[in-house]
C-alpha cells in the first residue's frame, strides 16, 4: 500500500525567474521556473558522456536547453541558474570533485556555468539539493534537526542541524557508505559491508538475482515476491530493512534528529517499508530520542526543485538589474 503523496511539484513561491538543471549519471533534468515559482517545460535528456570533454558537453547542453526555454517562454527571463550533480561536491567552492560514472575531476562548475550562460549560478550536490527542497517545501519543513535520506540505486543523505545544512566540504551525509557489516558484500566504493551494498534498491535487485538466479526489474518486484511467500525475496528484503534500521539507529544516537525523511525509489513502497522499519528502529534504541520516520513529499524532481531554490538564492543581487532591463 502506498503512503499518499502530496502534489509532487510544489511551487517555489514568489521570486526571480530561474532555470535549473539536475545532471545525473544517465539523464539530465531541466526546467524553467517563473516569477511565481511554477515549473515550466520540464525536460529529461541523456547526459552527454564525452570523456575529458564531458564538462564542456554538459555546459553546451545547458546552453541549448536555456535557448529553447527563451524561445518557448519569451515572457520568462531567468535571472539566475541552479545546477546540481552527483558524486563528491564542494558547495562552498562551487567545485565537482569527482563522480563515480562521470569523468570530471575538480570541475569548477559554478563558475563555468555562470560564464557560459551569463547569469549567476547556485551549485550543489543532487541529494543535498533534494534535502533542501524537502526542508523548505516538503516533509522536513516542520523540523530543525532532520536528516533526509534518499534510497534509490544508491543511498545518500542530507543533514540539517539547527535548520542549517551540514556539508563538511561535501563529505557529510554519505550514510550509504557507512559500514553496517564488516563481513558484508563488497561495495562499489571499495569498502565492504556498506549500507548501500545491502539496503539500496540497487542492492536488493542485485542480491535477489544472485541468490535466486532470477532477474527482476526493481526492488518493488522483490517486495511483491516477498509478500507472496518467496523465501529468497523475504531474506533479501528483510536484510535490507535490518541494514537501513541499523543506520537510522546510528543517526538517532549521533545527531538525534527530530525526524528522518526517507525518499527515493524505495520509499515508494510506502507502509511496506515504513512499518517494519519503525519496528526495527524502535527495537534498536533505548534512551535515545526516537526520530519520526516520514516519507518524502516532493517526489522524483526534488533535486531539480532544490537546484531552483539554490538559483533563487543567487538571484538576490540581480533582481534590480532584471527590473531595469
Ligand atoms: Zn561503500
Amino acid at each position: 500500500m502506498n503512503t499518499p503523496m502530496r502534489d509532487p511539484t510544489p511551487s517555489l513561491g514568489e521570486g526571480a525567474a530561474v532555470v535549473a538543471f539536475d545532471v545525473g549519471g544517465t539523464d539530465t533534468k531541466a526546467a524553467l521556473f517563473d516569477g511565481s515559482g511554477i515549473m515550466l517545460g520540464l525536460s529529461r535528456t541523456p547526459t552527454p558522456h564525452r570523456g575529458e570533454e564531458t564538462v564542456t558537453a554538459i555546459l553546451e547542453r545547458m546552453q541549448e536547453l536555456t535557448d529553447e526555454y527563451v524561445r518557448a517562454f519569451p515572457a520568462v527571463k531567468p535571472l539566475a541558474g541552479g545546477l546540481v550533480v552527483p558524486g563528491l561536491v564542494d558547495d562552498t567552492r562551487g567545485i565537482a570533485v569527482h563522480a563515480a560514472n562521470l569523468t570530471w575531476k575538480d570541475a569548477p562548475f559554478r563558475q563555468l556555468a555562470s560564464e557560459r550562460l551569463g547569469i549567476p549560478f547556485g551549485f550543489s550536490h543532487d541529494v543535498r539539493a533534494a534535502g533542501v527542497a524537502e526542508r523548505r517545501l516538503g516533509a522536513a519543513r516542520p523540523f530543525r534537526d532532520v536528516v533526509v535520506v534518499v534510497i534509490g540505486t544508491g543511498i545518500a543523505s542530507s543533514i540539517f542541524i539547527d535548520g542549517r545544512p551540514h556539508v563538511a566540504g561535501g563529505f557529510a551525509g554519505e550514510i550509504g557508505h557507512s559500514v553496517i557489516d564488516p563481513e558484508g558484500p563488497p561495495c562499489i566504493c571499495g569498502a565492504r559491508g556498506c549500507l548501500e551494498a545491502v539496503g539500496s534498491a540497487g542492492a536488493i535487485v542485485r542480491r535477489y538475482r544472485a541468490l535466486s538466479g532470477t532477474p527482476v526489474h526493481g526492488a518493488r518486484e522483490v517486495l511483491r515476491r516477498a509478500q507472496s511467500g518467496d523465501s529468497v525475496a523475504e531474506d533479501v528484503w528483510s536484510s535490507a530493512l535490518d541494514a537501513i534500521a541499523l543506520s537510522v539507529a546510528q543517526l538517532a544516537a549521533m545527531i538525534a534528529p527530530e525526524a528522518i525523511v526517507i525518499g527515493g525509489g524505495l520509499a515508494q513502497a510506502g507502509d511496506a517499508l515504513f512499518s517494519p522499519l519503525r519496528e526495527r528502529v524502535d527495537a534498536l534504541l533505548s534512551f535515545h530520542r526516537r526520530p519520526l520516520l516520514v516519507p518524502a513529499q516532493i517526489g522524483e524532481n526534488a533535486g531539480l526543485i532544490g537546484a531552483a531554490l539554490g538559483a533563487r538564492e543567487r538571484s538576490h543581487g540581480t533582481q534590480a538589474d532584471g527590473m531595469r532591463s
